[in-house]
This record gives structure tokens, C-alpha cells and sequence, in this order.
């Protein structure tokens, strides 16, 4: 039988057991000067994170923070306040 059900609706990962690490899509921004990809990620009985990475183009480099939720809520809001004021 599948404990598929006990997975969080937003995993994205083909997987018959949920002792495993849960998965989202991700979310990639394509940009000329780099991309930028969200995925959520739970290991079992742990908290949900965010995993934002970003890739420059045409290399191998990138970077990477792994995120509490509410890290990546406060990163969401500054994103958008400091658009706000370049906006202005
Ligand atoms: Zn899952």
C-alpha cells in the first residue's frame, strides 16, 4: 500500500515511501544575467524549506541558500520594498 497521501501537496517527486525528502517543482526566473531557482524541500519530520540558488550564464558557478520559511517570507518582503523604492 502507498503512504503516497501522507505527502505535502506540493510535492513534485515520484516517490512510493514519504521517509524520504520531499520535493516541489522548481520555480526558475530565466534572466540574461542569470537564473534564479526556488524548490521547497522537507526531510521527514523536519520543517519545510526554501532552497533559492541562483546560476550565472554561460558558467558553472552558482550559489545557494537553504531557507526557513519565514527567511524566505522576510526575503520575499525586502525583495518587494526595495522595488518598491527603486520604483519610486
Ligand atoms: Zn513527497
Amino acid at each position: 500500500m502507498s503512504q503516497r497521501t501522507t505527502c505535502p501537496p506540493w510535492c513534485n517527486t515520484a516517490h512510493s515511501s514519504v521517509d524520504v525528502e520531499h520535493e516541489s517543482i522548481q520555480h526558475v526566473l530565466e534572466t540574461p544575467r542569470g537564473d534564479v531557482a526556488l524548490q521547497l524541500l522537507q526531510q521527514p519530520g523536519a520543517p519545510v524549506r526554501m532552497l533559492a540558488a541562483t546560476l550565472r550564464p554561460g558558467t558553472s558557478e552558482h550559489g545557494d541558500a537553504d531557507l526557513a520559511l519565514d527567511d524566505a517570507e522576510a526575503l520575499a518582503r525586502a525583495i518587494l520594498a526595495q522595488v518598491a523604492a527603486a520604483r519610486a
